[in-house]
Formats: C-alpha cells, sequence, structure tokens
C-alpha cells in the first residue's frame, strides 16, 4: 500500500518532524492558550492563543512562565505560579484568580496545569502543561445571576413575611370568636402582599422571557384613540381614589399605528401605574402624537419627581430610589426594566425627563413595523 510505502521509506528523524509538525497546528488550531513547560518551569512549546491571552507578541521560548505572567486572586494577593505549578502533582484547575496586564488591566482566567508523566522506560524530564482560557465574560454572566438570584430571594422574603404573619394573626383572632375588623384588616393586608408577589413574578416572568429571546412581536393595526381610552377606562378608579385629575391629550390626527398591541400597552400601563403610585396630589396626563413614521405617547405626573443621579437609574434592575415617598408604596424595581426591554423589541425609544417635587414624563417613540 502507499502509505506504508512511504512511512517505511521515511527516515526516522524525519517522521519525528512530520509529527512534530502535527502536535504544532494541532495546539495552534485550539483556543485556548496552551503551554507546555520542563521540569525547571521553562517554557518549551506554546500556541498562538496563549500570546493572545498574555498578551505579548514576541518568541516566549526558554522564558519561565512566572516571569511572563502576573497573576492576583480576587483580595488582590499576588499568586505565586512557581509554587502552584510546582505542587500540581495531579491535574488542577483554578477559576477565581485574575491575570494583570502591565497598564493594571486584568482578566478573569481558567487555568489548568497538568503535570506530564513520561512513558515507562523512558528518560528525559518531566513538565507541565498550562491552559489558560480568559473567562472574564462567563464570571461576569455568573456574577450577574448570582446577584439576581440574592435580590429575588430577598425581595420575596419580606411580602411572604408579612403576608404569613398577617394570616396567622387573623387565624388567632378567629379562635377567640370576636374583632371581625382586626381579622378584615389582617387579611388586607395579607391579600396585599400576595397581589405584590404575583405582580413580581409576572414581571420576573416578562424578563425571563424577554431575556431568552422568547417574545414574539405580533405586529397588528392599533387604533390608538381606542387603546388610550381602554386604559383610561381601566385607571380612572385608581387616579379617582387618590384624588388626582385623568388628562387625556390626544392628537386628533393620529393614524393606526402597527405594532404589538400587547407590548406597546404594557409599556403604557408601566408608566401610568408609575405614574399614579409616585403621586399625590395634582393629575395624570395620557397623550399622544403623531410623528414621521410612528407615534409618541407620553405619561405626565405631577408626583414626587426623580433626583438628576436617579433618573439614568430607572431603568436598572431592580432599582427604586431610596427617596422615602418611593419607599411608602409597592414595588418590585423590576416595572422600567422590563418596559426597556420591551421598548428594545419594539425598536422603540423611550426619554425620561423629571425634576424633583414637580413631577416625571415618561415618553416612548413606537415606530410602525410593518
Ligand atoms: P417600581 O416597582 O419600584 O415602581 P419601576 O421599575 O417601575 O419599579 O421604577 C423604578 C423606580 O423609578 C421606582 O422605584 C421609582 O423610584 C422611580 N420612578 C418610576 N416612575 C416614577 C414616577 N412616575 N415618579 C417618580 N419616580 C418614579
Amino acid at each position: 500500500m502507499p502509505t506504508k510505502k512511504t512511512d517505511s521509506a521515511t527516515p526516522n528523524n524525519q517522521k519525528d518532524s512530520i509529527e512534530h509538525e502535527r502536535l504544532l497546528s494541532l495546539i495552534n488550531s485550539m483556543g485556548d492558550g496552551v503551554i507546555a513547560l520542563d521540569a525547571k518551569q521553562k517554557i518549551i512549546m506554546y500556541n498562538g492563543a496563549a500570546l493572545n491571552i498574555l498578551d505579548l507578541n514576541s518568541s516566549i521560548t526558554g522564558k519561565f512562565l512566572s516571569s511572563i505572567m502576573k497573576m492576583v486572586d480576587s483580595n488582590n494577593q499576588s499568586i505565586d505560579i512557581k509554587t502552584l505549578i510546582a505542587n500540581a502533582r495531579t491535574p488542577v484547575f483554578y477559576r477565581d484568580y485574575l491575570l494583570c496586564y502591565p497598564d493594571k488591566s486584568t482578566v478573569n482566567l481558567y487555568m489548568s496545569i497538568a503535570p506530564v508523566h513520561l512513558g515507562y522506560g523512558k528518560t528525559g524530564s518531566e513538565g507541565h502543561t498550562v491552559l489558560l482560557r480568559d473567562i472574564t465574560h462567563e464570571k461576569s454572566l455568573e456574577e450577574e445571576r448570582d446577584e439576581f438570584i440574592s435580590v429575588v430571594s430577598h425581595e420575596l422574603r419580606t411580602p411572604i413575611a408579612i403576608a404569613e404573619g398577617n394570616i396567622s394573626n387573623a387565624q388567632l383572632i378567629v379562635d377567640k370568636g370576636e374583632k371581625k375588623d382586626e381579622v378584615k384588616e389582617a387579611l388586607r393586608q395579607a391579600h396585599d402582599q400576595i397581589v405584590f408577589l404575583s405582580d413580581m413574578i409576572n414581571d420576573l416572568s416578562t424578563l425571563s422571557r424577554a431575556q431568552r429571546g422568547k417574545l414574539v412581536v405580533e405586529v397588528e393595526s392599533i387604533n390608538v384613540h381606542e387603546l388610550i381610552s381602554d386604559l383610561e377606562h381601566n385607571y380612572a378608579p385608581d387616579v379617582k381614589k387618590k384624588g388626582l385629575k385623568l388628562i387625556i391629550d390626544l392628537d386628533p390626527h393620529l393614524e393606526l399605528l402597527q405594532s404589538s398591541r400587547l407590548y406597546v400597552r404594557e409599556v403604557l400601563q408601566n408608566f401610568i401605574t408609575n405614574a399614579i403610585k409616585y403621586t399625590d396630589k395634582g393629575s395624570i396626563t395620557i397623550g399622544a402624537k403623531a410623528r414621521s413614521n410612528g407615534i409618541e405617547f407620553y405619561v405626565v405626573d405631577t408626583g414626587i419627581g426623580i433626583s438628576k443621579s436617579d433618573q439614568h437609574k430607572v431603568f436598572d434592575k431592580f432599582f427604586r430610589s431610596e427617596d422615602f415617598r418611593t419607599r411608602q408604596s409597592n414595588g418590585t424595581g423590576l416595572g422600567l426594566y422590563v418596559t426597556m426591554k420591551l421598548a428594545r423589541l419594539l425598536h422603540a425609544e423611550i426619554d425620561v425627563h423629571s425634576e424633583l417635587n414637580k413631577g416625571s414624563v415618561f415618553t416612548i417613540f413606537i415606530p410602525n413595523l410593518k
């Protein structure tokens, strides 16, 4: 067979060099940085990805790894790479160290160190292979997820504790067989907390669908007059309950809007419920005006307003102002975050103008999607 013939005709040193080339192209095709060290921890082989991660552009053969790589732990304590490698008698890996560059920037590093055991009876020194991967992105996702879980569990704990306390209080009062009003009040408070929990779960499920890209925009022709009058009808009782005035301000020349009725409605509902929640006197205005290729909606209130420093944070996940007046009402800090996600799906632009103690204006321009 031709292959056999070539093999047997190839001198040993040539075969070795072919093997070497194969090995080199194999490790060079890897996305992870690979560095082979001899027994003295000097570099004998490396690939392009290793140079990329270390941010170097000249040969590192013959150098000590510890002389070209600086690492710190999460407390900024420097890591002794020499000892790390010397102690690696079996494969080990690290995910919590940071690789430091001369300009003081850092990346999260995955580093695995494996000892190389030469085959039985072979002479020559042992060494190590080191694998390097930049895991900054994964780490930041992990941190975000951990923070999300901790905030959600914290946010859930308070209403559950209040609802549980009120229900057990109501049971006690019922057992004693009197004070109907107190039972009613305890149940009302428990009910409020359950409503809050259900709002939060709705926000979370919309959010999770938006984040997984599972929300589908079904474009329909929306009659804006009808939509606003529907919202007016829904929110008039809440506005009245707070002694506020509801003003509807519609451009008479509004054309049909081509967008998702469900999401446009959800965005406006978030603006309106916030306007009602954070306003104790004055009015709420819901308006819409025609703009080229779309419609601009606005919700204006004469409420507590938002400080300059808070204005850019209101769309952040779980953000709620520290203002004590905000804390007087229930809120998850998710409404505007979800709103922003929906706005992106609709290719819409959101704007907020607000002045403390005067009120806020939330505007959204929604373009026609067809
Ligand atoms: P929440 O459930 O707390 O209302 P949102 O995401 O809807 O969550 O809003 C985030 C924060 O933005 C609120 O907690 C509040 O501090 C501020 N905010 C939003 N809308 C208004 C408004 N109309 N007036 C004053 N503050 C507002």
